[in-house]
């Protein structure tokens, strides 16, 4: 791959606060990450990569962690990703690597460090990044969120078991440290687990203030709570329909002179609970109601007696 130096500074120059010239920086090419799977038995998808290339750009790389001085930095001005159109991954795919541009500022402190990465003494890189799915290789289950009992380094079936990354997320800076992860070009990723989502998945989306992204067996989960609450409340539409039904009798037999109709559409508004309270109020009330009749007859027919007996 062959580089045009001014194109570069043009690029560089959108990170720097004045102009550099080609004399000021330092320019090597990088390898972040590829899709092999790695020491930790994990592998990027290409997918990843290439969503991993953008979220890199301009990101910082630090060459010592203790010192973290501006002088020992390097920014990261260009990404692609790369796929070999021969060599294949021990999972079959091409071999796909992603690639950076990074700059760094010479001085004089640098002057040793430089030359470290000219002699390629300096090559071993480490990328953090936060990744959505983190998913087992042989049943597709997602580590975080639901487990499985495929370990990552055995094989089963005569398929090595490791985690695949997929869904970058964002990534954060890159650097240079001893032992890398990855085995090609000396590159490890210490990457950032998201946080597991909590357990209940209703929590989840309720504490959700800025969009929520879904792995499938959350998403899954998600619809079983939503089936449930949907039976739930089928189960109590029809307990309140069956109270309206029992208030329109009552208001039939009690309150004859009241229009029903609209009673009913005023209830409508009503708390189950209330509407239990009516239904037992109006209930009571039709009782008493049709014990009345009894009583009337009753008194009517004591001075009848009261005749008979006179007679
Ligand atoms: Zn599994």
């Amino acid at each position: 791959m062959t580089f045009d130096i001014e194109q570069e500074l043009e690029q560089i120059n959108q990170y720097t606060r004045k102009a550099v010239a080609q004399d000021d920086v330092y320019i090597f090419t990088l390898t972040l990450c590829d899709n092999e799977v790695d020491r930790d038995f994990e592998r990027f998808t290409p997918e990843a990569l290439a969503q991993l290339a953008e979220l890199f750009k301009g990101k910082t790389g630090l060459f010592d962690h203790s010192c973290k001085s501006e002088q020992q930095s390097a920014r990261v001005f260009a990404t692609w990703v790369e796929a070999d159109p021969v060599r294949k991954t021990s999972q079959g795919e091409p071999y796909t690597t992603l690639k950076a541009r990074a700059y760094m500022i010479r001085t004089k402190e640098n002057e040793a460090l430089i030359a470290e990465i000219e002699g390629g003494i300096k090559k071993e890189v480490s990328v953090g990044c936060a990744m959505g799915s983190l998913c087992c290789s042989v049943c597709g289950a997602d580590r975080r969120t639901e487990g499985c009992d495929h370990r990552k380094g055995h094989t089963y079936n005569g398929q090595l078991c490791h985690d695949v990354l997929r869904d970058a997320r964002d990534a954060y800076e890159w650097s240079f440290v001893a032992v890398p992860a990855q085995r090609e070009a000396g590159v490890t990723k210490a990457f950032l687990k998201e946080a597991p989502m909590k357990p209940d998945i209703l929590e989840t989306v309720k504490a959700a203030d800025n969009g929520l992204s879904l792995s499938k067996p959350q998403l899954r989960q998600l619809q079983k709570e939503i089936a449930q609450l949907e039976q739930a409340g089928a189960e109590a539409a029809a307990y309140r329909a069956k109270l309206l039904s029992e208030i329109g009798r009552g208001v039939t037999l009690a309150l004859p002179q009241i229009d029903k109709s609209l009673f009913l559409e005023g209830c409508k508004a009503m708390h189950a609970q209330d509407l239990e309270r009516l239904c037992d109020t109006l209930n009571k009330q039709t009782r008493d109601m049709q014990r009345r009749p009894q009583l009337f007859a009753k008194t009517e027919q004591t001075p009848t007696d009261n005749q008979a007996f006179c007679i």
